[in-house]
């Protein structure tokens, strides 16, 4: 072992040096002196009480020595996968403490996320069955995942965005080496942008069907209001969710807001949670096999040039406003099984030039509502016809995809120096 004495003799000098302390902690724990790594691990989270290696290693300390209530408290804020030692000694603790059921349950989470993690006391309680039992016994319960039943053909229209999908996501998945050989890569982030209302969560959901992949949705309000003062630890926690629960999509909406301009935050939490996402984003690339990010927004020039670096979000998908085929194909989806007479969809298409996807949805919803008190009234289905439809859309104010359009415009004319709206131009200049 390290000469304990001289680095005892370095600490007199500074006593503030944390890592050189939890360093001697861990000399401690190696020669089986636990009360003097607890004393030192103690004076570390004195000085830096966030230090996540301190408190494990204090956890640690505290079931070696059998304090396992202490070690379960402690250990508990650790437990979200990212830490195998604090999920093992977190599991042990339980099972010393005779909670059967949620040591099994996370060692079968560290089984999952570790496959070649082994402890003898663990492996011998619960490996009774064989991993891969408990591996398909694994349940996620976190609240933000889904299973999608959505796939392209529930998207009406948009035949460029889902060719680009395809040649963008899904082929590299499905043949990585393929497009490893040609240099290309598969997996990492994709950034989708383009007006309100216009489908980029809705095709976002059906490209995790088309994987067969889990979907996780996460908007700037759950992560930046709901969990304020502890963004930073939600979005890890999904990030380490959609690590568990691969093939995932982690969907990310409005990440402008999150990855604002780090120059236009004006507090410093809005950058950690910005640094969060990055770091998380760097990690990605090393060891997120299975896991593709994408985010979301509608207004890309805000949006930190740092996020669009090599391995984060680094291919772009414009998702625009539905073009006439694309209008009649999504009145076509959203009336599929519903009472419709002779519906006359060119018309439709032609009447709602400036809707978006969600503004359609919205018309045939109220256009449902208005038969629905007619049915009631005469006591029967009574079928939707094509007028029923136009009246609806008198009503309805569409969202201002034409406002985003003249935006988007005068950022890809004037500031396109990175290319980053050539999309746009080549829309605008084909309209
Ligand atoms: P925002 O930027 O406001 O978050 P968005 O671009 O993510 O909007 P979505 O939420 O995906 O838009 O779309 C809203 C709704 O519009 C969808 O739930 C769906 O009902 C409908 N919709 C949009 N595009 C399509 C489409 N191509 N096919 C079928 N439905 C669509």
């Amino acid at each position: 072992m390290q000469d304990i004495n001289a680095l005892l003799e370095a600490l007199k000098f500074s006593p503030e040096n944390i890592p050189l302390r939890i360093h001697v902690a861990g000399l401690y724990i190696q020669s089986e002196n636990y009360e003097e790594a607890i004393l030192h691990l103690k004076e570390a989270l004195k000085q830096s009480p966030s230090n996540s290696e301190a408190s494990i290693l204090l956890g640690q300390c505290y079931y070696l020595t059998e304090n396992y209530s202490a070690s379960i408290i402690l250990l508990e804020n650790y437990i979200d996968g990212k830490y195998p030692k604090a999920l093992q000694y977190y599991c042990l603790s339980l099972f010393k403490e005779g909670d059967m059921d949620l040591a099994e349950k996370h060692y079968k989470q560290l089984i999952h996320s570790y496959p070649d993690f082994s402890d003898d006391a663990l492996d011998d309680a619960f490996r009774a069955k064989n991993s891969e039992d408990l591996d398909q016994d694994f349940v996620d319960d976190t609240p933000f995942v889904e299973h999608c039943d959505l796939s392209f053909k529930d998207v009406g229209g948009m035949d460029g965005v889902k060719k680009q999908i395809d040649l963008k996501i899904l082929k590299p998945l499905q043949h990585p080496d393929l497009y490893k050989a040609y240099g290309k890569k598969s997996g990492g982030g994709i950034l989708m942008y383009g007006p309100p209302g216009c489908g980029k969560t809705y095709i976002a959901k059906a490209t995790a069907g088309e994987m067969n992949a889990r979907f996780i949705n996460v908007s700037l309000n759950e992560i930046l209001s709901q969990w304020q003062g502890e963004s930073e630890r939600i979005l890890n926690e999904l990030f380490n969710s959609a690590r568990r629960n691969t093939p995932c999509v982690l969907f990310i909406d409005e990440i402008d807001a999150i990855a604002a301009k780090r120059s236009d935050l004006r507090n410093s939490a809005g950058k950690t949670l910005v640094n969060q996402l990055l770091s998380e984003l760097d990690g990605f690339e090393k060891n997120n096999e299975g896991v593709l990010v994408i985010g979301a927004t509608n207004v890309p020039w805000h949006l930190d040039a740092a996020i669009l670096r090599p391995g984060r979000f680094d291919r772009l998908i414009f998702i625009p406003p539905p073009d006439s085929e694309s209008r009649e194909s999504i009145f076509k989806i959203h009336l599929k099984d519903k009472p419709v007479g002779k519906i006359n969809y060119p018309k439709l298409a032609k009447h709602s030039k400036n809707y978006s996807g969600a503004d359609i949805s919205a018309c045939i919803d109220g256009c449902i509502e208005m038969k629905l008190e007619e049915a009631f009234e005469k006591n029967g289905t009574i079928d939707i016809e094509t007028s029923d439809l136009a009246s609806a859309m008198k009503k309805h104010k569409p969202v201002a995809v034409n406002e985003w359009l003249k935006t988007a415009r005068n950022y890809a004319v004037y500031s396109n120096e990175s290319g980053l709206y050539n999309e746009i131009l080549e829309y605008i200049n084909k309209k």
